[in-house]
């Protein structure tokens, strides 16, 4: 395959150079452009990328919103194959919700309108602060979510004039090539110049290391875990860093808790529980406990483990006290059925009373098995579910209607994301108000990215003239 691809660019590059008579590689230190946006090595993608960057940002912007809506639309042309092939490639997630993901992508992440200029006017003349591009970015994606993310970075950093770089997820690399196929190719047939997006075909940890090195990168930006993280912000380059969480979901005596079980059984089952922001675990008051989980059977959709069962299914998905690999995003009827119980094709979550110290608690487990803790009263609740939390600053839920209650929690969990009263993924715009993002950098303190994430503030000022005030 990778022979296959080395003749193509080949062969793309003499056909260029005989139709321009002349060298065509001189664009770009001697590389051309790959015909699919998939590169070999880093060297290639950064070089094409530099010089895509330079071209992108000569166009118009109206040009830019134009490559931008032709992504959305070709997103949502491909939805259906993009999302069926990251099912199949990762083995994670749900198809129905690998749709959703994907349609909010393409239509709630913000494109040009996003970059707002700052002008300040006075007797010293007029100054201007605009969001310029940064450059060529790197950036580094996650195998939980490799639709989602790609469609959500590369519209944010191309709407910001940049061109990017992805190192995938080696686990996702079949679906990222498609995705990043689908991309290329609306930026192209827009107009734009090829290689605003490009990525590494064979992406490996060594090609992310790399990435992050390479002197043609401005800027990074990891969505993964914390040692990927970590490997960013130690780069000595401007960095944004999307990292893990372990949201808990807290439901006090005084919620509608008829709403918060539907609410809790949505968001942690949505894609089998793989997105970061899904309620990990639940911490409810004990007087609204057995209610709770009442509701919550009474949907259909979980099935709430009996105390045999929840010893069972813990030893099945905690192996050498880590999360067991295999259960990751899987379907529960898979799960549960490993330990011989069979549950309808419409439920979607397990659920199981569980104590404080109980692996499941504590471990971003990214699966549809979810363990409640009950507590005395919402005090006791509210400081252990910023235990939980465990400092990531990422997101929270809460049920309750005591304002009070709300706000002493959003104040001491200090998160990124806090939902009230609905489901986490209204946290990034699904049933929420404001706009989506597949890159929520908690530790860089960015929060939900977006195009102006991805830019770099430049100060443009003209003397003593332009002022009418
Ligand atoms: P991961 O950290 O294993 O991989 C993410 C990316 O980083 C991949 O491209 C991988 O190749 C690269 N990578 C991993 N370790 C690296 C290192 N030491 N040096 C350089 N590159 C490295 O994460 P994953 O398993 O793909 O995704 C799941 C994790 O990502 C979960 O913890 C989840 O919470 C988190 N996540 C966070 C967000 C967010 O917006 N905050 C979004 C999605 C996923």
């Amino acid at each position: 395959m990778t022979q296959n691809r080395e003749m193509i660019t080949d062969l793309v590059q003499r056909v260029m150079e005989e139709l321009s008579g002349q060298d065509a590689t001189s664009g770009a230190e001697g590389f051309l452009p790959t015909p699919d946006g998939m590169y070999e090595t880093v060297d290639h993608a950064v070089a094409c990328a530099a010089d895509a960057q330079k071209k992108l940002v000569a166009m118009t912007l109206e040009q830019r919103e134009e490559i931008i809506a032709a992504i959305r639309k070709a997103c949502l042309e491909n939805n259906e194959e993009l999302a069926a092939l990251a099912v199949r490639d990762t083995g994670y997630g749900r198809y129905e919700d690998k749709i959703r993901e994907n349609i909010l992508c393409a239509l709630k992440t913000p494109g040009t309108e996003d970059l707002t200029t700052c002008a300040k006017s006075g007797d010293a003349g007029l100054t201007l602060v605009e969001p310029g591009p940064v450059g060529v970015i790197g950036a580094l994606t996650p195998i939980t979510n490799p639709t989602g993310t790609l469609i959500n970075n590369t519209i944010g950093m191309v709407a910001a004039g940049n061109a990017v770089v992805f190192n995938p997820h080696p686990s996702a690399r079949a679906t990222s090539a498609k995705m990043v196929s689908v991309l290329h190719g609306a930026i192209v047939d827009a107009g734009g110049p090829p290689a605003v997006i490009t990525a590494i075909a064979e992406p490996t940890l060594a090609r992310a290391n790399e990435i992050i090195a390479h002197p043609g990168i401005n800027m990074l930006v990891a969505t993964g875990g914390k040692p990927v993280v970590k490997a960013v912000l130690s780069s000595g380059k401007k960095a944004v860093g999307a990292g893990a969480g372990n949201p808990p979901a807290l439901v006090d005596e005084t919620a509608d808790i008829k709403n918060a079980a539907e609410c809790i059984v949505s968001g942690a089952s949505i894609n089998n529980n793989i997105f970061c922001i899904c309620e990990k675990e639940v911490v409810v008051v004990e007087e609204v406990a057995e209610e709770l989980l009442g509701f919550m059977a009474d949907t259909k959709r979980a099935y709430i483990l009996n105390r045999e069962e929840a010893v069972r299914i813990t030893d099945l998905v905690i192996k050498d006290g880590k999360v067991n690999p295999a259960y990751i995003g899987k379907d529960v009827q898979k799960i549960l059925g490993e330990i011989g119980v069979i549950v309808p094709d419409e439920c979607r979550l397990a659920v199981f009373r569980a104590e404080k110290d109980h692996p499941l608690v504590w471990k971003e487990q990214m699966m549809p098995v979810m363990p409640v803790v009950t507590v005395k009263d919402v005090d006791e609740a509210i400081s252990f579910a910023v235990s939980v939390e465990q400092g990531n600053r990422h997101t929270a839920i809460m049920h309750s209607t005591n304002v009070e209650n709300l706000t002493r929690f959003a104040r001491a969990v200090e998160t990124t994301i806090f939902v009230k009263n609905a489901p986490c993924y209204a946290g990034i715009g699904l049933g929420g108000e404001g706009h989506t993002s597949f890159t929520i950098a908690g530790p860089t303190g960015e929060g939900l990215t977006s195009a102006r994430t991805f830019t770099r503030q430049r100060r443009c000022v003209l003397s003593k003239s332009l002022r009418v005030i």
